[in-house]
């Protein structure tokens, strides 16, 4: 049975814990490996490792950071397609899916690549009688992220690329039910050049989050993953006093206008709900349909479904892979199981294909889903797309602005007003106008609001910069003997 270990101080290092999980392979229901899970004691070595490293690392100049970085470009590049397959393997989800996840995670290194520029103070010259003051930000020390299982390749990506380029040294607690993705990309990061120590992963579970989260030389945790344990990472991080951005679960709704174009709406609420199998936490789940175009949509949306084809990564024919885990495939089967017994319609129900020995579902189809119905209340993360008719736009807007999560949301027409005003009023972080997915490029910053994000800094771009570095403003004058003197009075600038 194939074992993954850690890695600390750009080597493999076996686990001596004892614990270890099981990493399945999704389409086939097998276990394919097993990952070793750290104790207490291995936390605190890792952590050791790092943060001896932050000594040199945070003297190391930007140039020589920025061409690590820059090669690193260039091997996520010239390994695509290897890192696709590892995340295909033990994710589930197809090639063509994990191709985009390294493409969007590549895009966070490449801006990370121009930090230089990014990482300039302000000056101001003559603040006083020869006196000028000056701000610089600097890195934390070691810093900490704990990602989900879902995105393996591009979430540490959101995390590392701009944490090592602000100087810092980094501990990545990856899912352990993919953790094979974290361990390629810190041989790349070898391979590029990045001293020993500077990022290191160690495979874990609570045990080891926990030991993270109190550490007291883990200066800031950067977590993605479902909203209570976001949470539960958000409230105990800061009561250790550490800087915490905590990303959560979401419920995102795709408000479709009267005037929009039905079809393309229909393709887009199809390919962002059953993308990746539903297991984003950008994925379309409702479709609120003002009610005149009601009917037709739902004849559009059950048309498309039988086209989908689904099936195990190897295929290459396939576009949706099966879930992470039987557990949760059973779960997201529940929600359409019970959903007529809640007085909604099932449409299109996917849960034949639950009986298979791999853990897949085909897409499945909800209407008339309301608030108070558990397969609108929680995340599903599956499959399952619903659709709420309601009688206007605003009545659309206010069951978003109502509910609790506010991580992505779109909306659907050629009214370019309505778009607008849209944006301006809804409380959700990321917002599509005719774009189902806005996940924002690299540049921008990635966030949701309400329960979809505990802390105050979204993650990656110039948020991200901010995160990992502090402030600290210089205040200096040189002395000029000419005008030295005593003054007792307090320092004023006229
Ligand atoms: P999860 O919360 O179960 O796990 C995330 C991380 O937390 C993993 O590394 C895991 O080992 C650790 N963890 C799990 N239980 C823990 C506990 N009790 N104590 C301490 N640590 C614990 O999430 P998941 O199932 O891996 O990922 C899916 C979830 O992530 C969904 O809710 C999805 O919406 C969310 N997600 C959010 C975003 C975002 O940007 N907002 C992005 C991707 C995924």
């Amino acid at each position: 049975m194939q074992r993954i270990s850690h890695w600390v101080n750009n080597k493999v290092v076996a686990g001596t814990s004892g614990n270890t999980g099981k990493v399945y392979n999704p389409a086939t229901g097998e276990v394919q490996a097993e990952v070793d899970l750290a104790s207490v004691a291995e936390v605190d070595a890792v952590v050791a490792v790092a943060k001896e490293a932050f000594t040199t690392w945070r003297a190391t100049n930007l140039s020589r950071r920025a061409e690590i970085m820059f090669r690193m470009r260039e091997l996520v590049d010239a390994n695509r397609k290897e890192l696709a397959n590892i995340v295909s393997l033990e994710h589930g989800k197809v090639p063509s899916d994990a191709m985009g996840e390294i493409a969007r995670g590549l895009e966070n290194i490449e801006f990370a690549c121009g930090i230089p520029a990014m990482l300039k103070g302000g000056y101001s010259e003559q603040a006083s009688g020869g006196v000028d003051v000056y701000s610089i930000r600097q890195p934390l020390g070691v810093v900490a992220g704990i990602t989900p299982f879902n995105f393996p390749a591009m979430v540490p990506m959101w995390m590392f690329a701009n944490a090592i380029m602000c100087g810092n040294t980094f501990v990545l607690k990856p899912s352990e039910k993919d953790p094979s993705a974290a361990m390629f990309v810190a041989d790349l990061l070898r391979q590029a050049g990045l001293p020993d120590g500077v990022f290191n992963v160690l495979h874990g579970d609570k045990v080891s989050v926990d030991r993270l989260l109190e550490h007291k030389d883990v200066q800031s945790i950067s977590f993605v993953g479902s909203t209570p344990i976001a949470k539960y990472v958000y409230e105990t991080g800061t009561k250790n006093g550490k800087r915490v951005q905590a990303l959560g679960g979401a419920k995102n709704h795709m408000l479709v206008l009267p005037d929009a174009d039905l079809d393309m709406a229909a393709d887009a609420a199809v390919s962002a709900a059953y993308g990746s199998a539903g297991e984003r936490c950008m994925a379309v789940s409702v479709v609120l349909a003002v009610d005149t175009v009601a009917d037709a949509l739902v004849e559009k949306l059950k048309s498309r479904i039988p086209n989908i084809k689904v099936g195990p990564g190897t295929d290459p024919s396939a576009e949706m892979g099966p879930l992470i885990s039987r557990e949760h495939r059973d779960k997201v089967a529940s929600f359409v199981t019970n959903a007529n017994a809640e007085g909604a319609k099932v449409v299109v129900d996917g849960t034949d294909k639950a009986k298979d020995a791999g853990f897949f579902l085909n897409p499945s189809l909800i209407d008339n889903v309301k608030p108070g119905m558990k397969c609108y209340d929680e995340e599903i993360f599956g499959p399952v797309l619903t659709v709420m008719r309601v009688k206007s736009y605003q009545e659309g807007l206010d069951t978003i602005n109502a509910n609790q999560f506010g991580n992505g949301t779109a909306i659907f027409t050629r009214d370019g007003g309505v778009a607008r005003q849209f944006q301006f009023d809804v409380q959700v972080g990321m917002v599509g106008i005719n774009v189902p997915i806005p996940v924002p490029v690299s540049y921008y910053s990635f966030g949701g609001w309400k329960a979809s994000l505990f802390g105050d800094q979204h993650m990656y771009g110039p948020e991200g910069i901010n995160f990992f570095t502090r402030g600290k403003v210089v205040t200096s004058r040189w002395p000029d003997p000419r005008t030295s003197s005593v003054n007792l009075g307090f320092p004023q600038n006229r």
